[in-house]
C-alpha cells in the first residue's frame, strides 16, 4: 500500500471542483450543492488552458456560477491554469470532486484520478454520481443546442438561461 498523509477527522475540508463549466448546468450545479454539504469549503474552479475555444468567455462562465450558487455559503469561484495538483497545494485544498454520469465518464474520471494522486497522494479525488433526473445533460450538448437555436432553459440555471437570451436572443 502507498503511504498516505495522516488526515484526523478534525482536519479542515477544502475541496476543489474543477471544470470548463462551459456553460455551467443544472447537473453541475446538484453536484455543487451536494458536494457543499460534505466538505468546509468547496471552490468551483474554472479550468483555463483547454485547447477548445469556448462558448462562454471566463468572466461570463464566473458570474453565472457566482449567482447560480450565490445561497450556498461555503462555495467560492475561482479560475485557474496549469496542473490540477498545483493548484490544490496553491488553495491548500486536500480533496477534488468530480461527477460520474455514465460508464463512459468512469474511464477518463479514473484516469486523472490515478494520476492526480501520483503526483500529489495527499489529495483525494471524490466522485458523486450524477442524479437521475441530470445524469444525460453535457455542456457539450447544451452548446450544440444553443448554437442550433434550441431552448436550454430546462438543463441550466436561471442565471445561464438569462445569459444565454442576452448573448443569442434566443427563444424560451
Ligand atoms: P470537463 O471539461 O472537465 O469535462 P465539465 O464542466 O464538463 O468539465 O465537467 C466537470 C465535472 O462535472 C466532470 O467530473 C463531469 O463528469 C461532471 N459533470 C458534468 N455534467 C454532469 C452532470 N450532468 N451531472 C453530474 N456531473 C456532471
Amino acid at each position: 500500500m502507498s503511504e498516505t498523509p495522516e488526515v484526523s477527522r478534525s482536519t479542515r475540508l477544502v475541496a476543489i471542483y474543477p471544470g470548463s463549466f462551459d456553460p455551467l448546468t443544472n447537473g453541475h450545479l446538484d453536484l455543487i450543492s451536494r458536494g457543499s454539504r460534505l466538505v468546509d469549503q468547496l471552490i468551483v474552479s474554472i479550468l483555463t488552458n483547454t485547447q477548445k475555444q469556448p462558448l462562454f468567455e471566463l468572466q461570463e462562465r464566473m458570474q453565472t456560477i457566482r449567482e447560480a450558487t450565490a445561497r450556498l455559503s461555503n462555495v467560492e469561484v475561482d479560475s485557474f491554469d496549469g496542473l490540477l495538483v498545483d493548484y490544490t497545494s496553491r488553495r491548500r485544498a486536500n480533496v477534488i470532486l468530480r461527477g460520474i454520469r455514465a460508464i463512459s465518464d468512469y474511464e477518463t474520471e479514473l484516469q486523472m484520478a490515478l494520476m492526480n494522486r501520483r503526483m500529489k497522494p495527499e489529495t483525494e479525488t471524490i466522485f458523486l454520481m450524477a442524479a437521475e433526473e441530470y445524469s444525460f445533460i453535457s455542456s457539450r450538448m447544451i452548446r450544440e443546442i444553443i448554437t442550433l437555436g434550441g431552448d436550454v432553459s430546462p438543463f441550466v440555471p436561471e442565471a445561464v438561461a438569462n445569459r444565454v437570451r442576452a448573448k443569442f436572443s434566443q427563444k424560451g
